[in-house]
């Protein structure tokens, strides 16, 4: 597609699309598109473009658009050396203040200009400010146009290779292949990679000079656009003339030149007859490149193309050099190195330098060749210090940002480590709060544990203490037991003998009673013998059931009770209190009831040996056995017992009879009370039922029972 098609598609969607409504969007990607292709064409045709961006202008509103054009305007000025044109639209951007924007189109229009001029030191400075103020502008910024951008950075790898600084011109040139990739703009993106080859070249890697080259030829091929191509092809030409295949270099100036033609471009056309002088008078064709130069000077200098121009008058000076007008080829030279000088292309100066001193070595003029050679040394050494310090000060930058990138690490490391540090802090509040809440778990488990434990030591101890009192308790009748009396009156490491008043008694013919009225009765039986016995003996005395129908009065240690007349009154009362009245038993009948008794009081008389409580008992029981004898319903009580140490008194017990008969034991004897059913004066009887034994009045006093 040449630029023509390219102009004619772009003006039929400003058209249909702008005119109409020049607003955002959409629209806003025409007019920049049409801008675009005006810009382009405006090498050729500036006045043309020129016009058409009055035609626009006119029916732009928005500020942007209307600071787009003035930036395509300044751009057209610029190339064309039109100085007024130029002002004017520098002008009217910097009204446009403060609009960052703005700033930066004026500093690409500023850098244009100094670019077509000639002016390598100014144009860098220029570009460096756009590409700052597109870099800062376009993060801010959604529409921003990366063609401006672009081509400031293809201005600055431009400056950066005339200054000689051939690493940075790299860098640029493929930082805006990288934009125009991007944005998907394959011409700028070819365009900038055939530059960056010719970069690499000139840094010596000629692997990545072939590798990009292809890759821009492969784009433009594909985008079709002959000036494309031709632009492309100039880069061709370089690199193969510093391959010093001028033969190719030819091939690649003629490629371009015919592109340039076919896509209407005197302009691009100057530029590659440019390349070609350069190759024919490397070719040893000088005639040849003076024709060439011959062709394109008018067009550059119609054009206001300074740089080309220069490049046309350097190798037309060379050209004279091999064709041996030296006179007039000086004069050229001189010029063109000045204006080289002025504008600060030190390496392009420094290749003329070279190329001059070489030519005029050649044609034996040594004295310039060699003012030439030392001019050149000078050069070199200063592009070299240059070099130098920009490889320092990227050095310096790299190594700051390096400083700066493990300073960042260090900080990473640092919150990660804090942060960790944090995360093990939580950790440990947990692990302590869980800790604290077993603890407390526990405790309260201890707590409860504790309390159930005492609980059940005091309903244990309650129990004991229960069981104890049972086991010295009688079931039926609540009384004593025999453990209940040991436990009482004969408790251990108390005084090993028994001391008081002891009555030993025994239901009379109670067999009878469980006979004629059953079990049950015999026991309401000995209920109620139990209760009238505790009713009369209250304490100290102790009333205990001894075994089945057997019961033991005791009264220990008292003085009173073991005065003999109150022994007797309580053997008398215990007679009276069971045979006294009839039991009522439950069928409803009363029943007469009596006991036989044996009683004594203990030290016994008259030798009052110590006695334990069994042997006391024992004595008692063999009083009982003798009231039982004597008719029952009585009390006999051991008076005196002859025995002067225990084995006497063992014998006596022995055989309590003998010892009676032999008047060893002396007994008395108290009656129970008289049977209420028999006729006054008859004998008291022991009920229930009869023994009709013979027995004394109730009241009577005790009687001395005979031996
Ligand atoms: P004695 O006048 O000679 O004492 O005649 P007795 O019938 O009382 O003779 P013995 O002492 O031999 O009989 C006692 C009877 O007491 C024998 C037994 O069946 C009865 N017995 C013992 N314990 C109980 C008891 O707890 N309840 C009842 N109902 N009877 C009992
Ligand atoms: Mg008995
Ligand atoms: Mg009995």
């Amino acid at each position: 597609m040449s630029w023509a098609t390219r102009l004619l598609a772009a003006a039929v969607v400003t058209l249909g699309l702008w005119s109409a409504a020049p607003a955002a969007g959409q629209d806003r990607a025409a007019l920049a598109q049409e801008l675009d292709a005006w810009v382009q064409q405006g090498l050729d045709e500036p006045q043309r473009a020129l016009q058409r961006f009055t035609e626009l202008a006119a029916q732009a509103t928005a500020a942007e658009d209307r600071r787009a054009l003035l930036r395509a305007r300044g751009l057209v000025a610029a190339s064309a050396d039109l100085a007024d044109e130029l002002h004017a639209a520098l002008l009217a951007l910097a009204a446009l203040a403060p609009d960052p924007m703005a700033a930066a189109d004026a500093a690409l229009v500023r850098a244009e200009a100094a670019d077509a001029q000639g002016h390598a030191a100014l144009a860098l400075e220029a570009a460096t400010a756009a590409v700052q103020g597109y870099e800062a502008a376009c993060t801010a910024q959604a529409s921003c146009d990366h063609r401006a951008h672009w081509q400031a950075l293809m201005l600055l790898a431009r400056q950066d290779r005339r200054r000689g600084l051939n690493s940075a011109a790299l860098e640029h040139a493929q930082a805006a292949a990288a934009l125009a990739e991007g944005a998907g703009d394959r011409a700028r993106q070819a365009q900038a990679l055939a530059a960056a080859a010719d970069m690499a070249g000139l840094q010596g890697d000629a692997a990545a000079e072939q590798r990009l080259f292809a890759q821009a030829l492969r784009l433009a091929r594909a985008d079709g656009d002959p000036l494309l191509r031709s632009r492309v092809q100039a880069f061709d030409t370089r690199i193969q003339r510093r391959r010093s295949d001028n033969e190719a270099s030819r091939r690649a100036a003629n490629a371009g030149l015919a592109l340039a033609r076919q896509g209407g471009s005197p302009r691009l056309e100057a530029t590659h007859l440019a390349n070609l002088s350069d190759v024919l008078v490397a070719l040893g064709q000088p005639a040849l490149a003076l024709k060439a130069v011959g062709e394109a000077l008018p067009t550059a200098r119609r054009h206001g193309d300074h740089r080309v121009e220069r490049v046309l008058l350097h190798n037309a000076a060379l050209a004279r050099i091999h064709l041996g007008q030296l006179a007039q080829a000086r004069q050229q030279m001189e010029g063109v190195l000045v204006a080289y000088r002025a504008g600060g292309a030190t390496a392009d100066l420094a290749l003329a330098l070279r190329e001059f001193g070489d030519a005029f070595a050649a044609a034996g003029d040594l004295p310039t060749a060699l003012r030439l050679f030392h001019q050149e040394r000078q050069l070199a050494a200063e592009i070299m210090a240059a070099n130098r310090e920009a490889a320092l000060a990227e050095l310096r930058r790299r190594f700051d940002h390096e400083a700066q990138q493990r300073k960042l690490e260090q900080l990473q490391r640092e919150r990660t480590l804090v942060t960790a540090q944090l995360a093990n802090r939580v950790a440990l509040q947990k692990v302590w709060a869980a800790g604290a809440v077993v603890l407390l778990l526990a405790g309260v488990l201890v707590a409860v544990v504790y309390h159930r434990v005492r609980r059940l030591r005091s309903r244990l101890e309650r129990n004991q203490a229960l069981l104890r009192a049972q086991s010295h308790r009688d079931p039926l009748t609540g009384l004593h037991n025999r453990r209940g009396l040991h436990e009482t009156m004969a408790p251990r490491g108390g005084p090993p003998h028994f001391e008081g008043a002891l009555l030993l008694l025994d239901i009379d013919h109670f067999k009878r009673v469980n006979d004629h009225h059953g079990h049950a009765a015999g026991d309401a039986v000995l209920v109620e013998v139990a209760r009238r016995l505790a009713e009369i003996v209250g304490p100290p005395g102790l009333v205990v059931r001894w075994g089945g129908e057997e019961f033991i009065v005791c009264l220990g240690g008292s003085t009173a009770a073991l005065a003999p007349a109150a022994m007797q009154a309580l053997a008398r009362r215990v007679l009276h209190a069971v045979g006294g009245t009839p039991v009522a038993l439950p069928g409803g009948t009363a029943l007469r009831v009596t006991v036989s008794v044996g009683y004594a009081c203990f030290p016994l008389p008259p030798a009052r040996l110590p006695l334990s409580l069994d042997r006391a008992i024992n004595l008692v029981d063999m009083a009982l056995y003798t009231a039982k004898n004597q008719g029952r319903n009585n009390a006999t009580g051991i008076v005196q017992a002859q025995g002067h140490d225990a084995a006497a008194l063992q014998a006596l017990e022995l055989n309590f009879d003998l010892a009676r008969h032999e008047g060893r034991v002396l007994l008395e004897r108290l009656d129970g009370p008289a049977d209420p059913t028999l006729p006054p004066g008859a004998a008291p009887g022991p009920g229930p039922g009869a023994g009709a034994e013979p027995g004394q009045q109730a009241e009577a006093p005790a009687q001395r029972l005979p031996a």
